[in-house]
């Protein structure tokens, strides 16, 4: 990787000089870290760094004593915690913490997801733990309902976020045009074709005495 060279992505520092695509993926860096957990095998893992206690890197728990680039297998013999050696670097409540993380020598260090119960990464879980939840809307069924065509699906989505191509919306836009509406020559509006023209009228008052809706505009914005 050009930006990391010898480190790790995980410790490289927001520089200047760099490509808006690095910029924007250490940005959530942190974000995606703090859901990345190790599981200790032959302990290549960055010890004061990466995220292999079940707090989190030590570098965030304690400050950092001596080497910052120590390994962990430079604190494991025999596939065994060596506490002695742990004690010249972080207090005893860190140490209690570290013995009981379980290491493997005989296996590689393994990453493991933690926002999946068996640890295995999917594009989905991440998606769901950095997205923005919304109450759940109604209308969206009614919108999106298999009794409808497609095309009358996407024309009643557009209209809800009014994203259709009316003469106001397109003016709004900047589009240089003269409005005029087809049936009374008024100029062309949202609000004037779906509810305050006449046409408009006709087909909501005809359809409000079947389905007993008094206020048309409550759907508007
Ligand atoms: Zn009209």
């Amino acid at each position: 990787m050009r930006y990391c060279r010898n480190e790790s992505p995980a410790h490289v520092p927001l520089k200047q000089e760099i490509s808006p695509t690095w910029r924007r993926m250490l940005k959530v860096r942190d974000r995606a870290e703090s859901f990345i957990g190790w599981k200790i095998g032959k302990g290549d893992v960055s010890f004061w760094f990466d995220s292999w206690t079940p707090n989190g890197p030590l570098a965030s728990l304690v400050p950092i004593q001596g080497l910052s680039s120590r390994l962990v297998k430079w604190f494991v013999e025999d596939g065994n915690w060596v506490a002695n050696r742990l004690l010249l670097v972080v207090p005893l409540d860190i140490l209690n913490l570290i013995l009981k993380v379980p290491i493997h020598p005989l296996d590689m260090d393994r990453a493991v997801w933690k926002s999946t119960i068996n640890g295995v990464f999917l594009s989905k879980s991440a998606w769901d733990v950095i997205r923005h939840r919304d109450s759940v809307i109604d209308w969206f069924h009614g919108c999106w309902s298999k009794l409808l065509r497609p095309s009358i699906s996407i024309f009643c989505w557009r209209w809800f976020f009014h994203r259709l191509p009316v003469d106001d919306i397109l003016q709004s836009r900047g589009v240089a045009l003269v409005s005029a509406c087809h049936c009374c020559r008024t100029s062309e509006s949202f609000d004037h074709i779906f509810f305050l023209g006449n046409l408009a009228r006709a087909v909501w008052s005809y359809y409000s005495n079947i389905f007993g809706v008094h206020d048309p505009h409550i759907f508007g914005n």
